[in-house]
């Protein structure tokens, strides 16, 4: 005991002594001896970041190792820690491509957006993209991605929908999972992002969200829960946002009480840039690190500590994480990256998963174009000038987009040739003339669609076999979206597809709609005019050639919604509260002179109706709902299977698919759950499993399991404190969309259930 106590006062002798170089006696010193071995000034350094640059505004601490990383933690030399870098973002790392001029470039990987991969429904592809986007990570000299973003598309107007993944939090926290265990997998962390409820771009940082708990536990909280426990992100990212009056990075309940203690993750918290307002508050609440860190925050702490203010074994508890985080990464581990990632190999996966979540809406005979000679004409500036992923910190600096034309180009197909060169003519010109970005993080308006009539379009219904028109939306941090001309289509838009419409079948032949979108949007008003609709939504550098796949049939479309597109945007239960309401003389958050967001309220008035349990509860037709996507080939679906008529502790299905058409292909199944409403409300249904069948040649079948576990019956009654499935029939629903249920079968549940918050 003795010897024990006297080498353990003699390593923190010292650790706080001599100077150790990274590398060296790393595995020397516990987490906890290096914490003795801190002064305060070290750990307030630590809980605090390293600063940013910010051209005109903010510089940071030291040198960027990795420039366009977006932080990094402040290293202690003499006790062993280095700096740990954290990088952008969902859709691939986000670094500067380009630092001297050397000629090396450090290009990343633009894999397609979380919407899309989320349209996928597969967990396993997710996954290998998270493996080859944590490998970029990795050999770039980065310790941490801060990623997936996974916020509840709650209103078709977030600006940054695009990079959270659906309405549905199952489907959200399982994709997120998958991806988290993907990154991580090569040892370096992520950052599951914004916790919670960053619904919303307008007023993000001083808006106060009301939302009732059963509605935040169900829908806003669940995504995280699953992800904390099935795949323990190395950090999570508390949001800008308050949330019925604390702002989340100092919210005790959520970051320390929920996160920690009721789901038992154990990595650290990290604020969302610039979040919050009280140092010592974030500090008390949980929020291990303020990213990206002022100098003004480390004053506070000092301050705090030594005022007795904040109690140091708070501040320790913090630093104790960071510690251990450092200790994991690969810059403690001395891990030498080489700056050269498999960007081929990437390209190929980005690829693939383009591809398999591309989702078909419509199809009436148009597709697939099978036959390479045929002569395609291609309208939209969409078309050429082609959307990889949507603006701000989710935007990655990839070499190069492959545009639809040029995917169809590579694919062997011909594409009308004066029709592709006035396009690019018009696209040049419109580009040249628009004014400089103000700031990097400004979203730049669209181009307006080039104006095409009837007489523009006939020349081209005669010469060339059939039409494809691409409509393209970009969105991003900072700013929702628009109603006019952004959620709707623009009169130019609408005109170009009523005469594209009109000469082509003049001529007997087919349009296809192509939505290069990050979001949804307006459908319903022009969908009947065209033959066809494609959703290859934003899919990243190598979209073009995943699109050319889906349309020439090289792969058969797969993909399903992973959020409901309503008729019109009174529709979205939503509507009615977005985006709140600012308080008359409330505060205003600047950035130099940048207003970053005033003070707000938005109400989560339509409470757990979010989607498609608002629609199918309250028989509001969408126009294309939940899970939907068509495929070139037909499934068919039988043997439904449940392992009792009674739920006891868990309950097994099963149920086969059967390819029944002549294409080779796979389809997403998914498990809804209707539940009797007693003493809680219920929605009609809701999704509670699903999974994907592997590729089906024509004829082949596949037995697909699943398991309700006696969570997946419950609700949360918050009058309870607890989750509750009350006794009664409940029924299995088994369907292709939360529209099609095809098979369906009863169970009873004898008593009612009741789990505790830990279970
Ligand atoms: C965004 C985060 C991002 C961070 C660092 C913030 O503005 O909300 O998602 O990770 O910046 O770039």
């Amino acid at each position: 005991m003795q010897t024990h106590l006297v080498s353990f006062l003699l390593t923190v002798f010292m650790l706080s002594t001599m100077p150790l170089s990274f590398g060296q006696n790393n595995n020397a010193a516990t987490a906890q001896e290096i914490l003795k071995g801190l002064t305060l000034e070290e750990k307030v350094n630590l809980v605090v970041g390293n600063g940013m640059n910010i051209s005109g505004l903010l510089v940071a601490e030291g040198e960027d190792k990795v420039p366009g990383a977006a932080g990094s933690t402040h290293a202690v030399g003499r006790l062993g820690l280095p700096s740990v870098v954290m990088a952008d973002g969902p859709a691939g790392l986000r670094i500067a491509p380009l630092r001297d001029s050397s000629g090396q470039t450090y290009y990343c990987t633009a894999f397609p957006i979380a919407t899309l991969l989320a349209s996928s429904w597969n967990t396993a592809l997710v996954e290998e993209v998270g493996k080859a986007m944590g490998e970029e990570v990795k050999e770039y000299g980065v310790d941490v991605l801060l990623a997936p973003a996974m916020n509840i598309h709650r209103n078709p107007l977030g600006g940054r929908n695009f990079e959270y993944y659906s309405e549905d939090p199952l489907l959200s926290g399982k994709m997120a999972a998958a991806m988290v265990k993907g990154i991580q997998s090569n040892g370096v962390g992520t950052s599951v992002k914004h916790f919670v409820a960053n619904n919303q771009e307008t007023n993000r940082t001083l808006v106060n969200e009301i939302i009732d708990e059963r509605t935040l536990r169900e829908i806003y909280l669940r995504g995280f829960e699953i992800v904390v426990k099935e795949a323990q992100p190395w950090t999570v990212m508390s949001a800008y946002n308050a949330i019925n009056g604390t702002t989340c990075s100092e919210n005790k309940l959520l970051l320390t009480d929920i996160l920690r203690n009721e789901w038992g993750f154990k990595g650290l918290v990290v604020t969302d840039w610039f979040a919050g307002e009280n140092p010592i508050a974030q500090m008390e609440a949980g929020n291990d690190l303020l990213m990206p860190g002022t100098p003004q925050q480390k004053q506070a702490l000092l301050e705090a500590v030594k005022n007795g203010v904040l109690d140091e074994k708070i501040l320790d508890a913090n630093v104790l994480r960071i510690i251990g985080l450092i200790m994991k990464s690969p810059v403690y581990k001395n891990y030498p990256y080489s700056d050269q990632p498999d960007l081929e190999a990437h390209a190929q996966i980005a690829r693939k998963a383009a591809a398999e979540g591309t989702v078909l809406l419509k199809n009436k005979g148009a597709l697939p174009i099978t036959d390479p000679d045929i002569n395609i004409a291609a309208f939209g500036i969409g078309s050429y000038d082609y959307i990889a992923g949507g603006t701000g910190s989710g935007d990655v600096n990839e070499a190069y987009t492959i545009s639809l034309v040029q995917g169809l180009e590579n694919a062997g197909y011909k594409v009308e040739e004066s029709l592709k060169s006035t396009y690019e003519t018009y696209i040049k010109a419109e580009k040249a003339s628009r004014p400089p970005k103000r700031f990097f993080f400004e979203l730049e308006p669209p181009l307006p669609e080039m104006p095409l009539s009837q007489e523009d379009v006939v020349p081209f219904a005669q010469t060339t076999d059939i039409a494809l028109i691409t409509l393209g939306r970009n969105s991003g941090e900072f700013q929702d979206r628009h109603l006019e001309g952004d959620f709707y289509l623009t009169q130019a838009e609408q005109d170009m597809i009523a005469s594209v419409s009109e000469a082509y079948h003049q001529t007997g032949k087919k349009v296809v709609m192509v939505l290069n979108i990050g979001n949804v949007i307006e459908t319903a008003s022009w969908r009947d005019m065209v033959d066809a609709i494609v959703l290859p939504w934003q899919g990243g550098q190598e979209a073009g050639n995943a699109l050319a796949d889906v349309l020439t049939g090289k792969v058969n479309p797969s993909g399903k919604l992973p959020t409901s597109f309503p008729v019109a945007y009174e529709d979205v239960p939503s509507a009615t509260w977005c985006p709140g309401k600012e308080v008359p003389n409330g505060k205003v958050k600047m950035m130099g002179p940048i207003v970053m967001g005033k003070e707000a309220e938005v109400e989560y008035g339509e409470g757990i109706y979010v989607g498609y349990r608002h629609y199918l509860s309250r028989k509001v037709e969408p126009a294309w709902p939940f899970g939907f996507g068509l495929s070139y080939t037909d499934f068919d679906y039988d043997n439904l299977t449940l392992s009792s008529d009674t739920f006891k502790d868990q309950l097994k299905i099963s149920v086969t698919i059967k390819n029944t058409g002549s294409h080779s292909g796979k389809e997403a199944v998914q498990l809804y759950l209707s539940a009797p409403s007693g003493k809680l409300e219920k929605p009609s249904m809701e999704l509670r499993a699903f999974g994907k069948t592997k590729l089906l040649a024509p004829g082949e079948q596949q037995t697909l399991e699943f398991t309700l576990m006696p969570r997946d019956l419950c609700s949360f009654d918050a009058e309870g404190q607890n989750w509750l499935a009350e006794a009664g029939t409940y029924t299995v629903k088994i369907g292709s969309s939360s529209e099609q249920i095809l098979l369906s079968e009863d169970f009873r549940l004898k008593k009612d259930l009741e789990l505790g918050l830990t279970d």
